[in-house]
């Protein structure tokens, strides 16, 4: 990899001039001016190639664009809309230039539907496997950010779309399914990104708590019933799962798929009963409908499942990576 010759072509791909860009890729590090009005929210996060991703179930494209999503979904966990973004990338020998550039592709198709701008990066070769860390700025309006400590008595909880999906494309693609499911495929591997409805719970100024689902729902509710201290009851039986997942895999391991199998990106949060009709009737406006999949019953932090046969404690299980 000829380190200049890459970061040349990869600042060919994009547009230099952007709004609140002073300076971009080219320079010692970029200038951003922020809005007086806003807050900025910043995140990293890193892939790992044997850990996070195997080259045979993510292409390279696919690689680049969950990255980039997987930093998105956080700042729209926070009710924030992405801004920026820099990657930081150790390339393995064995790569080609044009297959790197396929990364930067698989990026740049999510960050356009976004509205997200490159701004820089680095660019290192590593020994054996490749890394891409990906770091996202993004803006929220001061005070507004929807933080996982707000969850009250009284409140419902509720989830996005469907959970499970990315679990279950995931197993298809590791057991080299010869005719894998493709909305689970995709699933796991372009995940949907909520930002436009993080965006309207902000705009709405209504109290919630708000966490994204990246390593399963057992762990990401626990982790609200936590920060805020309260106690989380959940349906099973009203948890959205995919269509066609229970008759694929059974209902006992569609379950597991949906708590803990992780990687769906979907939002997971509360809302008091109050504001609850509101927040519903527009997610489902534009289009991107909520489900009620449980209520905050108390004080302390603690989350009961109910099932149609018993009432348990909720087992805190993500998803653990094979290796
Ligand atoms: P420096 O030695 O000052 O760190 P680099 O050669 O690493 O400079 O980077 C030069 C410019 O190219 C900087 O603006 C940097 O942000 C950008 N850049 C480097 N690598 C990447 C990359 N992989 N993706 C995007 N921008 C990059
Ligand atoms: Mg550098």
């Amino acid at each position: 990899m000829d380190e200049f010759r890459l970061i040349e072509r990869i600042h060919n791909t994009i547009e230099d001039k952007q709004p609140g860009v002073r300076v971009g890729i080219g320079d010692d590090a970029a200038i951003i001016q922020p809005n007086a009005e806003l807050e900025t929210i910043c995140c990293v996060d890193t892939l790992c190639e044997g850990v996070h991703f195997k080259r045979s179930t993510m292409k390279p494209a696919d690689i680049g664009y969950k990255a980039l999503a997987v930093n998105i979904s956080d700042v729209a966990a926070m009710g924030g809309k992405p801004k920026y973004y820099l990657v930081s990338i150790a390339v393995p020998r064995g790569w080609s230039d044009d297959e790197v550039l396929e990364i930067y592709d698989g990026m740049q198709s999510l960050a356009q539907q976004q509205g997200v701008h490159l701004i820089g990066g680095d660019s290192v070769t590593s020994k054996s496997e490749l890394y891409i860390s990906v770091t996202v700025l993004g803006e929220v309006a001061k005070g507004r950010a929807l933080l996982r400590s707000s969850a009250r008595v009284g409140d419902v909880v509720f989830v996005t779309g469907s959970l499970g999906g990315s679990a279950a494309g995931l197993e298809q693609l590791l057991n080299q399914d010869a005719n894998p499911n493709k909305a689970f495929v995709e699933a796991h591997q372009r995940p949907l990104m909520h930002t436009g409805v993080a965006q309207m719970f902000t705009e709405n100024s209504t109290r919630m708590a708000l966490n994204d689902i990246s390593d399963g729902l057992s762990s990401e509710i626990w982790e609200i019933a936590e920060s805020s201290d309260v106690h989380i009851e959940l349906e099973e039986s009203n948890i959205p799962m995919p269509e066609l997942m229970e008759e694929t895999f059974g209902r006992e391991l569609s379950l597991r798929f949906a708590f803990n199998g992780g990687e769906d990106f979907q939002l997971l949060g509360t809302v008091s009963k109050e504001d609850w009709p509101r927040i519903a009737e527009e997610a489902k406006r534009i289009g991107d409908p909520l489900t009620i999949i449980g209520h905050v019953i108390g004080k302390g932090a603690d989350v009961t499942l109910n099932s149609t046969t018993q009432k348990t404690r909720l087992v805190r299980e993500g998803y653990t990576h094979r290796s």
